[in-house]
């Protein structure tokens, strides 16, 4: 059983993300979404809504478990028998933050490896934090992200 962990703030989750998701599902038997607190972003969503809506995005989804967590990502994956974490790529400038995080977990344990998937041209311009921008301003996002989260902005 190969199992990975695919860490993020998922603040929401987006087209972006299940993209990512489901290409790592094509190699692991099992990927846990894990919900790690990025300190340094404000939260839109609290940490339940985020599971709600990652739970109802990936219900058709074989192998998909979501969970959450305080601690270290790596302390996670190492505590669930995971051998790799799963991050997603977009342009050049997420490269940076990518490179020294990869380094910083890999310092903490280097026995946990890490999976970098190239975002797809259609949703390489994709955030959490664009869809909060654009939903604020009336935009439509449902081809942008999953059903769960139009319907959590809604009832917001
Ligand atoms: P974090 O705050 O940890 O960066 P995010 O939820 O913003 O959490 O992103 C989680 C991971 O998913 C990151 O590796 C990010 O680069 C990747 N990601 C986010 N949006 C996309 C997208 N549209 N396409 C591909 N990867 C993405």
């Amino acid at each position: 059983m190969k199992r990975a962990v695919y860490p993020g703030s998922f603040d929401p989750i987006t087209n972006g993300h299940i993209d990512i998701l489901k290409r790592a599902l094509e190699i692991f038997d099992e990927v846990i979404v894990l919900i790690a607190e990025n300190h340094e972003k404000k939260s839109r969503f609290t940490v339940k809504e985020r599971v709600e809506m990652i739970q109802d995005a990936t219900k058709d989804l074989e192998g998909v478990k979501v969970d959450s967590t305080e601690g270290l990502t790596v302390s996670y994956a190492k505590r669930v028998g995971a051998t790799h974490l799963i991050r997603g790529l977009r342009a050049v400038s997420d490269f940076e933050y990518e490179f020294s995080l990869a380094a910083a977990n890999h310092y903490i344990d280097e026995s946990i490896d890490i999976v970098f998937f190239m975002a797809n041209s259609e949703s390489s311009f994709i955030s959490s934090s664009m869809i909060d921008g654009l939903y604020s301003e009336n935009v439509d996002i449902s081809n942008l992200v999953p059903e769960s989260v139009v319907k959590m902005y809604k009832k917001k």
